[in-house]
């Protein structure tokens, strides 16, 4: 069966076709600056990279586009061979904690949650919306970030805060990335060979987020109400002392949008090094003796150990610490840095094991109190098996 795994940002489409459950990738590949002039896109099929120009007026118009390349490629003789399409959300509130099949209430909530992550949830929507126009006949599914984090304790999703906050403006931790914490933390229980772990995923890319998951359930997780809490980012501050919002905007003037863009866009570790968010620069910089890069990195690096070490203690130890998204599963130092930072707890790094990126491996030594593995990532295969299920 044929399942279209589908992630729609507001001028952005990425797709990737499954055969499931074989789990084959048969196509893939992204249209970009939809919306805007000089739009374009590109898909991998056989190994082969292709990048074409093309008017993107609307996300309709791409996956008009997407079917054409499908039908000319021969992947799919027609329309109806798509069978269903898993949608990448971002918001579903209180009210969901696992993938579910798109209705009219499922949008609706999705509006309603939109206040919470305004940029994420109106271009699902419209992702959404163009697929049901498109492929008519296919079941179309939301499999929510947030979803993942839904079995954490008040305890730990509560903010200290009036609590009327909380009951009438939903202010409380939602969490992020929980897609991929979900496939990390499902596979390490794989490799672990049980279900009654402990354990600690790091997905690290530009966005980053930590959680501390057992019996392959989250307990507590790093990002907020909005995903800009928690570590350190590429141009996110994560948490910071909130009295400084208020403060700076005394000073400067800025309204509530100008300094939310500056703790979103300019700080972290672009706001720190002033180079960049991109940890290769980072690490090029430190390499150059970048006095700013190396602050960056070791303030980035500490929060990481911070967090790890406090959901350590919070789960009662921990039976495997994973990284992964862009830095956790491709950057040597990051990793280096964060596991000889936990050396206190006796968990110690593998130098030689460590020496990879991209692909599963055990990189602590023998001798560490806690296995740490770097493990891939793949939310668009979790989106197409959620999916694949529901249409069972
Ligand atoms: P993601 O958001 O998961 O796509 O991660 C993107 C980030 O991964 C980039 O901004 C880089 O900071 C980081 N990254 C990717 N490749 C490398 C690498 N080889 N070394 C260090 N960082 C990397």
């Amino acid at each position: 069966m044929k399942i279209l795994s589908v992630n729609a940002g507001s001028s952005s489409l990425k797709f990737q076709l499954y055969e499931m459950p074989e789990e084959q990738v048969l196509i893939s590949g992204v249209f970009e600056r939809i919306g805007i002039d000089n739009s374009f896109y590109t898909i991998k099929l056989n190994g082969e990279k292709i990048k074409k120009e093309a008017d993107l007026p609307d996300h309709k118009k791409a996956f008009e586009i997407l079917v054409n390349e499908l039908i000319d490629n021969k992947v799919i003789a027609s329309c109806d061979e798509v069978k269903a399409i898993g949608h990448r959300t971002v918001q579903g509130g209180e009210k969901y904690d696992h993938t579910v099949v798109i209705d009219e209430d499922v949008i609706n909530d999705m509006i309603k949650y939109s206040p919470l992550a305004p940029l994420h949830n109106p271009a699902a929507i419209t992702g959404i919306k163009a697929a049901q126009e498109v492929f008519k006949g296919a079941l179309q599914t939301a499999v929510f970030d947030t979803a993942f984090h839904a079995t954490m304790d008040e305890v730990n999703y509560m903010y200290p805060v009036p609590y009327e906050w909380y009951t009438k403006y939903g202010v409380r931790k939602y969490g992020m990335h929980g897609t991929s914490h979900r496939f990390v933390s499902m596979r390490i229980n794989q490799i672990l060979g049980r279900e009654d772990t402990k354990v600690i995923t790091c997905h690290i890319g530009n966005g980053a987020s930590i959680s501390a998951v057992v019996n392959g359930k989250c307990i507590d997780t790093s990002m907020g109400l909005t995903p800009n809490a928690g570590v350190m980012m590429g141009s996110r501050c994560g948490d910071i002392d909130c009295s400084i919002v208020p403060y700076i905007m005394e000073q400067t003037g800025m309204t509530t949008k100008e300094i939310d863009n500056e703790l979103n866009k300019k700080s972290g570790l672009l706001g720190i090094s002033g180079v960049s968010s991109d940890s290769r620069d980072i690490e090029d910089g430190i390499k150059t003796g970048n006095e700013k890069c190396i602050l960056a990195q070791d303030m980035y690096v500490r929060r990481i150990i911070n967090y790890i070490a406090m959901y350590y203690v919070e789960m009662g130890g921990a039976d495997a610490i994973v990284f992964t998204a862009g830095v956790g599963e491709n950057s040597i130092s990051t990793r280096k840095q964060i596991v000889d930072g936990l050396a206190a707890l006796g968990i110690k790094l593998d130098d030689e094991a460590n020496n990879c990126r991209g692909k599963e491996n055990l990189i602590s030594s023998e001798d560490s109190s806690v296995k740490c593995y770097v493990i891939p990532t793949d939310e668009e295969l979790m989106i197409a098996r959620d999916t694949y299920e529901l249409t069972k």
